[in-house]
């Protein structure tokens, strides 16, 4: 996998189709692009995995991670365990960042993919016709057991974190979170709080539990995600998010978060900034994401 694959989702799709990978059009976006789900693993499974890749469409790690998954499922099909996949939730904003990338893509090239909206944050709204199309391929699920949204932090960052929703299975937050420590390489710092603020409840490190709101106060003012959308409807064992950096700083640990935005825009603009960081390559993300996911999906797999 290469970032410049993000210029070829759509034939990578249809080539996990040939290999076997049931592929269907859920839905058009806005500009009348397909929007896929792709179900591998036997229909018969009597759990599923769902993976919803894009839905912030700069964060270009995630259509890659869920297709480098897919990828790695269809030559192996589980056999108990149903995985359903949007690996591109806003192909519209993902064609435009695709178009934007270079050949040669550096982490400046990266940083200054803007295209963006917020599918998440408005999911359970009728804002954006895409998030009507994957709620409604959802609905159609009987039960989700783990929730997957992949996101990444986009940005040079202090370390890596991921969200893990409040009302998770307590033992396999603990025992993925100890999983990933062990398989993230020791110079990726998992943080111990939130630089955005957005959970103040560090679970374990790297791991910040993301409250999930009721039901009742969701509405066209107060949108709610993906992960709520989900909860709600079939009350999962694990749901999370990821936030993977491109690159990580070690300096910026006590930082603000008005201190990181300002390295981020200086890089952005410039190409240089005055803190030394290392840049996570593209393998050791798509790795580091995997291991998440698949960790997850042994809890999943060995549910009685
Ligand atoms: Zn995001």
């Amino acid at each position: 996998m290469e970032w410049v694959d993000l210029k070829q989702l759509d034939t990578l799709i249809q080539q996990i189709k040939v290999l076997g990978a049931c592929v269907e059009e859920i839905g058009i976006s806005g500009e009348g692009r397909s929007i896929y789900g792709v179900t591998v693993g036997d229909e018969q499974a009597t759990r599923t995995v769902v993976i919803v890749a894009g839905l912030h469409a700069a964060e270009v790690i995630a259509p890659l991670t869920a297709i480098s998954i897919l990828q790695t499922l269809v030559g192996q099909p589980p056999s108990t365990v149903r995985f359903c996949v949007v690996p591109m939730a806003d192909p519209d904003f993902v064609s435009r960042n695709a178009s934007e990338l270079p050949a040669n893509v550096t982490l400046q090239a990266l940083l200054n993919l803007n295209h963006q909206r917020d599918l998440e944050g408005h999911f359970t709204t009728d804002t954006y016709p895409e998030c009507v199309a994957i709620r409604q391929w959802l609905e159609h699920f009987n039960r989700i057991d783990a929730y997957f949204s992949l996101h990444s932090a986009h940005c040079i960052s202090p370390g890596l974190f991921f969200y893990v929703g409040s009302t998770s299975n307590s033992d396999w937050v603990s025992q993925v979170a100890s999983q990933v420590a062990t398989t993230t390489p020791d110079w990726i710092l998992l943080l111990s709080q939130d630089p955005t603020g957005l959970s103040k409840n560090a679970l374990y490190s790297g791991f910040f539990e993301l409250e999930i709101p009721k039901r009742e106060n969701l509405n066209v003012s107060n949108p709610g995600s993906s992960l709520a959308f989900v909860t709600h409807r079939f009350q999962p064992q694990y749901v999370g998010a990821s936030e993977m950096p491109l690159a990580v700083c070690p300096a910026l640990v006590e930082a603000s978060l008005t201190e990181i935005d300002q390295c981020n825009r200086d890089f952005k603009q410039t190409g240089r900034t005055s803190y030394l960081f290392k840049e996570i390559h593209l393998d050791t993300q798509l790795c580091i994401m995997e291991s998440w996911v698949w960790s997850v999906t042994e809890h999943v797999a060995a549910a009685t």
